[in-house]
């Protein structure tokens, strides 16, 4: 019934995207706006939890859109283990990766499906196969206006193949540089790399960009692992986002609980293969996820992720699986059965234990199981000051 629900909400699309003209040839792109250079730019504030107490700086920040008419779609689509964002706004496209070389013709078909043969950005977050590979897909469908990558490049078949044909449709690709920033039909896009790139870790290479939509915004940041998220932190820029799309396909190196405040997601989507071989998502950023309140949306359960927001609320379709359990407080179907029989949940480190239900459960390789309150105490461990076990 989703797959029917999806396919309405493809063919009115199509109708839209039709009378909006994202699907013509003489579309216009949007020229790209660079924001002043680092200098130039408002002084970025130091890490936000060291200012906290200190005088505030201003840091650059986006102008929300005030316009009422502000729309915006972002597909998160199911390319397995590897990525791919299509956001599209007022008839105006952005592709943020193409998944691997073998979902190329999975790329060229979802932009056929939506009639879309004009992309105004690619953004290749990082010279990773898994982001980039199936972006030759988009090209062979889409012509395209600008093409921002890092300056980390790569020897690879698939990233050289890429950029020709970037470089044969007669656009030079951009390496941005944090604060650029451009409009998407009637939203903002703001750009963050890191201040240094390493050549041997091309994950923390990744471009993150922020997309504004009226009330709601968007943050999607490729692979970038924890050394950039600080990076990107003590630039001082404002994260803050409403649908948080996971670094690294949800691995625990992602996702630290700094980053997670300045973002503060009601949202996270993981973009993430089935059964992969690195164990993604790791339960150790489920459970920030769960720590900060955010509900979270899987590639590898539900299929295709699309949030459509109107600048202030944001409705979510998945392809399937609408109400599956997502990020469960207590593991499933563990080995280890004391985890679905045992009473409480203790911490090994702060010494609390917790009901099964608690929201602030510790991380899988934290947990002490206890069959009765009497054994936890014995234990050493005191109650939780939320769930009251
Ligand atoms: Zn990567
Ligand atoms: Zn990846």
């Amino acid at each position: 019934m989703k797959r029917k629900l999806s396919v309405l909400l493809l063919a009115g699309l199509l109708i839209i995207l039709g009378l909006c003209g994202c699907s013509l040839n003489t579309d216009k792109p949007q020229n790209a706006i660079p924001y002043p250079s680092d200098k130039a730019a408002v002084s970025p504030s130091a890490h936000p939890e060291a200012t906290a107490e200190t005088e505030e700086t201003e840091a650059p920040t986006i102008e929300p859109k005030a316009d009422p008419s502000s729309d915006l779609e972002v597909h998160f689509i199911d390319v397995g283990q590897a990525d791919a964002a299509l956001l599209i706004s007022d008839g105006h496209c952005m592709l943020i990766d193409g998944g691997n070389v073998e979902d190329s013709s999975l790329i060229y078909s979802y932009l056929n499906k939506l009639n879309i043969n004009y992309l105004d950005y690619i953004i290749g977050t990082h010279a990773h196969e898994d982001h980039m590979g199936g972006l030759s897909g988009a090209l062979q469908k889409a012509e395209v206006g600008n093409v921002y990558i890092p300056k980390t490049e790569s020897d690879a078949k698939f990233y050289q193949s890429f950029k020709n044909k970037v470089m044969a449709e007669g656009v030079t690709p951009i390496n941005p540089t944090s604060g650029t920033s451009f409009d998407l039909g009637s939203c903002s896009v703001q750009l963050f790399c890191p201040k240094y790139e390493s050549t041997d870790d091309l994950n923390n290479t990744s471009i993150m960009a922020k997309v504004v939509c009226g009330n709601t915004s968007f943050l999607i940041t490729g692979d970038a692992e924890t050394d950039e998220e600080y990076d990107i932190l003590n630039q001082g820029y404002d994260l803050s986002a409403t649908v948080l799309k996971a670094g690294h396909h949800g691995a625990d190196t992602s996702s630290s609980y700094s980053f997670l405040r300045a973002v503060m997601p009601k949202y996270v989507v993981i973009p993430v293969g089935k059964d992969n071989q690195y164990g993604h998502p790791d339960e150790v950023a489920l459970s920030r996820f769960r720590d900060v309140g955010a509900t979270v949306y899987r590639t590898d359960l539900q299929g295709d992720i699309i949030v459509k927001s109107d600048g202030n609320e944001l409705s979510i379709t998945t392809e399937k699986n609408e109400n599956v359990e997502t990020n469960p407080t207590v593991a499933q179907g563990s080995e280890n059965s004391q985890n679905v029989e045992s009473q409480y949940i203790g911490n090994k480190n702060s010494k609390k234990f917790h009901r099964p239900s608690c929201k602030n459960l510790p991380a899988e390789k934290n947990r002490v199981y206890l069959n009765s309150r009497d054994e936890a105490i014995e234990q050493g461990f005191s109650p939780c000051g939320n769930c009251k076990p």
